[in-house]
């Protein structure tokens, strides 16, 4: 087994990446493990993203967050030599009403001064960028030509290859069992081929998260929710790039893939789901496909893109998004014991925050004590409600599901306005 190593990181997914890269950076020469029960790396949730990279952000601290991921994966090809499959694709925005438009206008207005650039744009304007688009379907729309995308496996994959390259070490095909506890102290991990020391364990399990944490009294405040979209035949009519699009008032994005297109449907009736249901873990091979769903999301977006019933299915692609009651991540120190650290919570944006995640993760193991930006992102803040699973389950539900809404609540683009507000 080797020497002890200093830091373990629990779960091979994007954001157990990000944080052994961000460890050995910041810290040259430490021993840092990652453990996965998956074969490979990105196997579970990451594998299944579009890996969007939006700033239309309400919240400060994840607007921050996405302009480091933006900064780091924009040049991490050139600076590593590990290509994460990023792409500069801009994104726009659509309003199909007066009211949303409005709603648009007033996030801009929001971002610009944190030095976002977005224009406004005219249906005729937005088809230029979009050639399939029904502009008369339009009241408007909104550009971010910052905005991009990656390659979500891949990119994880070239967050982990650059970890490696620092020191990290990747153990696939071990399940972890119980985080060990010594004095109020994680002190290592016990997995399927014994237990592991070490100095700090990190939790990244994604919606496995509170499974490996209940044993040891903490309610991690998470609730995976279905999110499922699918990609279309790959077809020569279709547009090889284009900005990624995103429908709020469909509740869909829509963006070229592999010669077809992807989009996504946030449901209004959110499926939770309990990953230790039925006295067997459910992992995201278990997710079963929705068929009628995505026939929805089709339908909602024809007003949008008309042409989009002639092509075939090619892939219908599903998995679990882990949503707090307040939509921001659950990332800090697990309460009551030492040294052990835990991330979940994406709230569909894990693949936009990674960096930001590895690098908070980063400093807690460093530092021994959270950045105080992340104050609000404490996952002990919901105190003992947390443990009330049917306030956890109702309370995440409605906030997947006001997404893209635009109630006095809505309109976050899956964060609330401040860190802690519910
Ligand atoms: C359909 C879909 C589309 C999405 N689109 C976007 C998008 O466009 N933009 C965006 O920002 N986000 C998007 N997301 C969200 C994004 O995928 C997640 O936020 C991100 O992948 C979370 O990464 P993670 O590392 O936390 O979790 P995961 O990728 O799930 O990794 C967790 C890992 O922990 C391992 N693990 C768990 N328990 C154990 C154990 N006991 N022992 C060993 N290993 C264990 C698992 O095997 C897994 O590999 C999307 C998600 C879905 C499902």
């Amino acid at each position: 087994m080797g020497l002890k190593p200093d830091v373990i990181v629990v779960g091979g997914g994007i954001w157990g990446a990000s944080t052994a890269l961000h460890v050995v950076r910041s810290s040259p020469g430490i021993r840092v493990v990652v453990v996965d029960r998956a074969p490979a790396l990105a196997a579970e949730t990451t594998g299944q993203a579009a890996g969007q990279i939006g700033q239309l952000r309400a919240n400060p601290l994840m607007l921050r967050a996405v302009g480091y991921t933006l900064e780091l994966l924009g040049s991490f090809r050139e600076r590593t030599g590990h290509d994460p499959g990023f792409v500069r694709s801009g994104s726009i925005h659509l309003a199909l009403t007066a009211d949303r438009m409005t709603a648009l206008r007033a996030m801009a207005d929001r971002v610009r001064p944190m030095g976002v650039a977005v224009e406004e744009l005219d249906g005729e304007r937005a088809r230029r960028l979009v050639p399939l688009l029904e502009p008369s379907a339009l009241a408007g729309a909104v550009f971010l030509p910052g905005d991009a995308y990656v390659d979500a496996p891949q990119c994880a994959r070239a967050y982990a290859a650059a970890a490696a390259d620092g020191g990290a070490e990747f153990r696939f095909g071990t399940e972890v069992t119980g985080i060990r506890i010594t004095g109020g102290r994680a002190v290592g991990i016990d997995t399927a081929d014994g237990p592991l020391d070490a100095g700090s364990v990190v939790v990244t399990g994604g919606p496995w998260t509170g499974l490996l944490l209940a044993p040891l009294g903490f309610a991690v405040p998470v609730v995976p929710i279905r999110l499922q979209q699918m990609r279309t035949k790959p077809d020569p009519n279709l547009p090889a790039h284009h900005p990624v699009v995103r429908i709020p008032d469909a509740s869909c994005y829509l963006r070229p893939e592999r010669g077809g297109y992807l989009y996504g449907y946030i449901d209004p009736h959110p499926l939770a789901v309990d990953v230790a249901g039925g006295g067997r873990t459910i992992r995201t091979a278990d997710i079963a496909v929705d068929e009628p769903l995505m026939a929805e999301a089709r339908r909602r977006l024809a007003a949008v893109f008309p042409t989009l019933a002639d092509f075939g299915v090619d892939q219908y692609r599903q998995g679990m998004v882990t949503c707090t009651p307040d939509a921001n991540y659950a990332l800090g120190p697990v309460p009551g014991v030492e040294r052990l650290y835990l991330a979940s919570g994406c709230s569909a944006m894990g693949i936009a925050g990674s960096a930001a995640v590895g690098s908070w993760l980063a400093e807690c193991v460093i530092q021994g004590r959270p950045p105080a930006e992340i104050a609000g992102l404490d996952p002990a803040r919901f105190g003992p409600q947390a443990a009330d699973r049917g306030w956890l389950v109702e309370r995440a539900r409605e906030v997947y599901a006001s997404y893209y809404s635009l109630s006095s609540r809505g309109a976050t683009y899956g964060c609330a306005t401040t860190p802690s507000s519910t």
